[in-house]
């Protein structure tokens, strides 16, 4: 199996030859193809796996294939990444920049938005008056952000939530819930977790559609 074989936009499979990715990883080749096609999926995977572009790019592979006014008419974010840290936040936000660099996503290049809690809001809300496509956030901040009317998650069709069980550790899972009602109900979501514990099943349950699982 290699890149072009999972069904990415070419953009991006020349962004992955010009950072010298020449194969994907196992949880690369079992989830980029599922997510493409829009399916759920729960996927078992640690920190090292390679699982931030199997999230990664597939988001950016829907970007760049759905037309600019369907995407976020009024600049309405697009994507919604939650996870548990701002360590987390920061990482994912530099994956999502590396490979949605180049001169050949120039032009269609979402808005990334990064957003954690620990520093100012202010810089973050100024930020976010131009809107933002695809938005990483811890859930303390996103919604403190969306009480100020700085974002809204109502047109958000792809959901990723990265680390879940470190998520429901640190104590979110009543935030998580919070987000999860300010989205539509019509979405795709993701779920990736080093543990599967029975919280995470729990929530898998109610949250996943008819999800691809994979453990690796
Ligand atoms: P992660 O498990 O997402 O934290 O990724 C671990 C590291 O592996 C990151 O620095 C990635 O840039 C790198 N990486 C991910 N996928 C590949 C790949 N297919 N080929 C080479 N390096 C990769």
């Amino acid at each position: 199996m290699n890149f072009p074989d999972l069904g990415l936009a070419s953009p991006l499979v020349t962004n992955l030859a010009s950072l010298g990715f020449q194969e994907p990883t196992p949880i690369q080749a079992a989830v980029i193809p599922a997510l493409i096609e829009n399916r759920d999926v729960l996927a078992c995977a640690q920190t090292g796996s390679g699982k931030t572009a199997a999230f990664v790019l597939p988001l950016l592979h829907h970007f760049l294939m759905t037309p600019r006014r369907e995407q976020t008419g009024a600049r309405k974010a697009y994507a919604l990444i939650l996870v548990p840290t701002r360590e987390l936040a920061i990482q994912v936000g530099e994956q999502l920049r590396r490979f949605s660099a180049g001169p050949l996503m120039a032009q269609s290049a979402p808005k990334l938005a990064v957003l954690y809690g620990g520093i100012s809001i202010n810089p973050q809300m100024l930020y976010l008056r131009g809107g933002a496509d695809i938005v990483v956030a811890t859930p303390g901040r996103l919604l403190d952000l969306i009480s100020k009317n700085a974002l809204k998650l109502d047109a958000i069709q792809h959901l990723i939530l990265d680390e879940a069980d470190r998520m429901l550790a640190l104590g979110f899972a009543d935030e998580l819930a919070q987000v999860l009602k300010l989205l539509p109900a019509q979405r795709q979501n993701a779920f990736f977790s080093a543990t599967y514990t029975n919280s995470i099943a729990a929530l898998a349950e109610r949250m996943l559609h008819d999800p691809l699982k994979v453990n690796i």
